[in-house]
């Protein structure tokens, strides 16, 4: 909701038109607007708008148990410090992450003139020509009520709405004797129903949260993991390795990331994820057939697989009441007995689950003024970084015709979500090499969310000069990849012209 200050200002944002408007106070959006404040004077009028009632996007509405994957340092607003003492290798709990986020907007506030706007949804964004040049034209309405929508110009906005994360539903399943839930209902659910053995659909890192929850609120309790093809995870322990170890051992993000782009040639998903999971995940040896980012630790690999009961690599199809009781009916046509009470737990996913696409928009509008971090003409498959990365390069004009790489990422993930994998680690590379060349160094070094800052400053030089020094070569092993799995499944890739 507005307050009076912010109303004020609202009714004479009619006439004037603002310096920036960002819509999403998620990751992304934060780091965008951050950015922005390094090219805009301190007297800027500014308008931040989000459908929720406060800044930290997706960390408000996820299931109380998630925890970030890597060291929470690396979970930041351009490079802003957590206002705490923990150990760097701290995985920060949801609750806390959030805070961090809304810190980091009271730390924004303070350098250009911040107008926010939570609880309002933007209902149309779009560049038009005024007499005053190009401008972007943005539309937007309290929740809930469409009567007063308003709509104001800016020289330039950012719309960073995220990767529309929904939450799951419950599986619609024709027992009666069983309880069908979805993460965020777990803890009351195991109160509930005190013994009843846990049943956790999906084996990313929901489904490995979920279990590893499960087990701390009661270590006696009975987990069984359906994992669809099964996860892998890279190694926590080896490849974000603490104390001397940051000198000795591990590797650096940006090497891995080489790594697996170099392995991929635009046909050969299969084959890059195999060499990902034998190479740096926590389980090299199974036919785990999925990668999606998630890190685990060697402890959180063990502590999972000696507690689980069972796991089925399989899809769960339903649960249905026999004679003796409910039967479950995996899609490769095994049937299993569970106990009545048995609690399932929808984990199978949050991201491009709904039948709605995102429409098409491109990065940046004909005349610049619209950002527009999106997975349709996406930068770089973590927002977060798009946001900071993106925006300074369009505040500085040098995100057009540098060799930034655009692809259709939501595409690839609905239609070969190993493709999806191989893609991704070749426009991150592609596009960081591509900023390395482009870029100060004294920036590039601001960028808090880079993970090879988790390596001591001698290591992160050479590895600096060896990107630099492959760079031509590996942009253009890169740019083949990309060109190639983007014409396979139609993911419309392309340079930024
Ligand atoms: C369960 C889970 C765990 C994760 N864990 C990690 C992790 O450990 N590490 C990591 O790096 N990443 C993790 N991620 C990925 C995560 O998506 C990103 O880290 C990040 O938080 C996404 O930020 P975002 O700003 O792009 O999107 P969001 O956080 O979704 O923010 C987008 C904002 O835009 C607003 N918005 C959208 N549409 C409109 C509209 N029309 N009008 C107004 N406002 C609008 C939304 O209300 C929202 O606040 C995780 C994701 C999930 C789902």
């Amino acid at each position: 909701m507005l307050d009076d200050r912010q109303m004020k200002m609202e009714n004479s944002a009619q006439s004037e038109i603002y310096d920036l408007i960002v819509v999403g106070a998620g990751i992304a959006g934060l780091n965008a607007l951050n950015a922005a404040t390094d090219y805009l004077p301190e007297d800027a009028q500014v308008l931040l708008l989000d459908q929720k009632e406060a800044a930290g996007g997706m960390w408000n509405t996820a299931y109380d148990y998630v925890r970030l994957h890597q060291p929470h340092p690396m979970f930041t607003v351009g490079d802003m410090k957590w206002d705490w003492r923990k150990p760097s290798d701290y995985l920060a709990a949801r609750d806390e992450v959030r805070d961090h986020l809304v810190a980091s907007l009271d730390q924004i506030d303070q350098s250009v003139a911040l107008t926010t706007a939570f609880g309002h949804t933007v209902t149309h964004c779009e560049e038009i020509t005024t007499d005053q040049g190009p401008l972007a034209e943005i539309s937007y309405h309290l929740n809930g009520t469409k009567k007063n929508t308003k709509t104001v110009r800016a020289k330039r906005a950012i719309y960073a709405s995220g990767l529309d994360y929904a939450l799951a539903e419950p599986q619609k399943l024709s027992s009666q004797n069983i309880v069908s839930i979805i993460p965020q209902d777990l803890y009351s659910t195991l109160n509930a129903h005190p013994g009843a053995p846990v049943y956790v659909v999906g084996g990313g890192k929901t489904g490995m949260d979920t279990i590893l929850a499960t087990l701390a609120t009661d270590p006696k309790r009975q987990v069984t993991l359906i994992s669809g093809r099964g996860t892998n995870f890279i190694n926590r322990t080896k490849y974000i390795p603490t104390g001397l170890k940051r000198w000795t051992s591990g590797e650096l993000a940006s090497r891995i990331f080489r790594d697996i782009a170099l392995q991929f040639d635009g046909d050969n998903e299969e084959h890059t994820v195999a060499h990902l999971r034998t190479v740096y995940s926590t389980d090299p040896h199974t036919e785990n057939g999925v990668f999606l980012y998630g890190l685990q630790s060697e402890e959180e690999y063990e502590r999972v697989k000696n507690s689980l009961k069972e796991t089925h690599q399989d899809y769960l199809m339903d649960v249905v009441d026999s004679s003796c009781g409910p039967k479950m009916k995996l899609r490769g046509g095994a049937n299993a007995k569970i106990p009545r009470n048995s609690i399932i737990v929808n984990c199978t996913g949050s991201f491009f689950r709904s039948e709605k696409w995102a429409g098409p928009s491109p990065l940046v509008s004909q005349n610049d003024c619209i950002l527009s971090i999106n997975p349709r003409n996406a930068f770089h498959f973590l927002t977060s970084v798009s946001g900071f990365f993106a925006t300074h390069l369009l505040y500085r004009g040098l995100l057009r015709g540098r060799g930034f790489y655009t692809l259709d990422l939501e595409t690839l993930f609905r239609k070969n979500r190993n493709a999806w994998v191989g893609a991704t680690a070749a426009q991150a590379y592609l596009n960081q090499v591509t900023s390395v060349q482009t870029l100060p160094l004294t920036l590039l070094d601001r960028c808090g969310l880079d993970l090879d800052r988790w390596y001591p400053l001698p290591r992160r030089i050479a590895g600096l000069l060896r990107m630099k020094a492959g760079a031509a070569k590996d942009i253009a092993h890169c740019r083949r990849a990309l060109d190639r799995v983007a014409d396979r499944f139609d993911a419309h890739g392309t340079p930024l012209p």
